[in-house]
């Protein structure tokens, strides 16, 4: 037996022995754990799971022990993967910070800024919110105005940040927030953006949640006003930012696969949508429905075995900058498809919001299906990857 093979053993013993029965059911949004210094759990398996995955460095297992990584190989962090991907295992912890600017600190950051950000993310105490969007500057980014004044006084070298983003997911949640600000406004507009580490608790900074039309929100805009960051949260070189950006939003678009399943119906909106197409035969007879089934289910199976092409190739360290936009655009489609397929099939009993008339796998589909939406917009709308895909995949004129 290889090293690998032995380790594989070793890995789904473990998890078999440590992963609870309840942290391996497809998990539902109310249900995930964000790393915070408000981190709360709903019962003692998550406590547990976050516990044990933690203690092990597997919230990041690629990454450096002396940065709270579990210092796995790239084969070992992709069968620990696998393993628990076998055993429907939850992620035990959700983190824009793990998944986005922890990999981009990794490889830029400085050993000091290594120590201050990575070592409480792999404990889940820091929530990190993106600070990229703002009003004028959602697809076309290089726009954004918030600007970073750099000063030195009798409190030190620091940025004066000024300005506002929007569209910030969990902004009022966050302890921290990436962001991208202007450090020069006569450069060309891509080398005049900087990448700046912001405490949320700084004086200055105003979060204000945006109410959406379904009452609630993760949404939030923030206002920075005067505020203060010290120069040691520079990450990178001044004016690097938009390097450091691309780098990141390929991040964000793997991240993504985190929170939408790929296309594949999960087993419980599967479940929940059958009975409504099929005879008491268990067939799908109405033959346009069984098409549509079908082509939802076949492109599920090539998107999964894709990014397992893909996901092995950032293992090995080659570049996929091209495949992750492919990827993103391809997968949070097929979410869409595969949710316009249920609500078809569902008919009226999957555009329940609320109340006792539907149960609560029907609502869990209905709000899904308007979640599947926005995932077409975030990180960088479809049109946009199409944009991508076709300058620097296709290198069209
Ligand atoms: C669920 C969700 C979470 C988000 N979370 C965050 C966050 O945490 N932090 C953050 O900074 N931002 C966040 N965003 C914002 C997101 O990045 C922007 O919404 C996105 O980049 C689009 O920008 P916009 O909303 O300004 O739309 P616009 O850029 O105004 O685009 C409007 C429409 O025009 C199309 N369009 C624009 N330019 C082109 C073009 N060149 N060619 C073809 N079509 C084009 C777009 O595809 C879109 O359909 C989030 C968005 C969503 C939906």
């Amino acid at each position: 037996m290889t090293e690998l093979e032995t380790f594989k053993q070793e890995v789904a013993q473990w998890l078999e022995q440590n992963c609870p029965a309840s942290m391996r059911r497809p998990i539902v949004a109310e249900e995930m754990v964000w790393g915070s210094s408000k981190l709360q759990f709903q019962n003692e398996d998550q406590k547990l799971w976050f516990e044990r995955m933690r203690d092990r460095g597997w919230f990041a297992p690629g990454w450096p022990r002396e940065y709270g990584g579990g210092g796995l190989s790239p084969k070992e962090a992709r069968v620990l993967e696998t393993e628990m991907a076998r055993l429907g295992c939850r992620q035990p912890q959700y983190n824009l910070g793990v998944w986005m600017l922890g990999p981009v600190l990794v490889e830029v950051g400085t050993h000091e800024q290594k120590l201050e950000h990575l070592l409480p993310m792999m404990r889940g105490e820091q929530r990190w919110c993106q600070g990229f969007s703002e009003p004028n500057a959602g697809s076309d980014l290089a726009s954004l105005k918030t600007s970073a004044r750099r000063v030195t006084d009798e409190q030190g070298e620091a940025y004066i940040v000024n300005g506002g983003k929007i569209w910030t997911s969990d902004g009022d949640k966050g302890d921290w927030m990436y962001a991208l600000v202007r450090t020069d406004s006569s450069a060309k507009k891509q080398d005049g953006i900087s990448f700046l580490l912001i405490d949320m608790k700084s004086p200055g900074v105003t979060v204000k949640p945006i109410e959406l039309i379904s009452g609630k929100s993760s949404f939030c805009q923030v206002f920075f006003d005067d505020v203060r960051v010290p120069v040691r949260q520079l990450v990178g070189k001044e004016g690097e930012g938009w390097a450091l950006a691309k780098k990141l939003l390929q991040h964000e678009r793997a991240a993504m696969s985190k929170f939408t399943e790929g296309g594949a119906p999960s087993h419980d909106a599967l479940k929940t949508a059958l009975p409504y197409m099929v005879d008491e035969q268990g067939s799908v007879v109405e033959p346009a429905l069984r098409d549509r089934l079908a082509a939802v289910l076949m492109d599920a199976q090539a998107f999964a075995l894709t990014h397992r092409r893909v996901t092995e190739k950032a293992l090995a360290r080659q570049d996929v900058s091209g495949p992750s936009s492919i990827m993103k655009l391809v997968q949070t489609e097929q979410e869409v498809a595969k949710y316009e397929l249920l609500e078809q099939a569902m008919g009226l009993r999957g555009l329940g919001w609320e109340g006792e008339d539907f149960s609560a796998d029907e609502l869990d589909v209905c709000r899904a299906w308007l979640r599947s939406k926005s995932y077409t917009i975030a990180g960088g709308s479809s049109e946009v990857q199409l944009n991508i895909i076709a300058k620097r995949v296709l290198e069209l004129p």
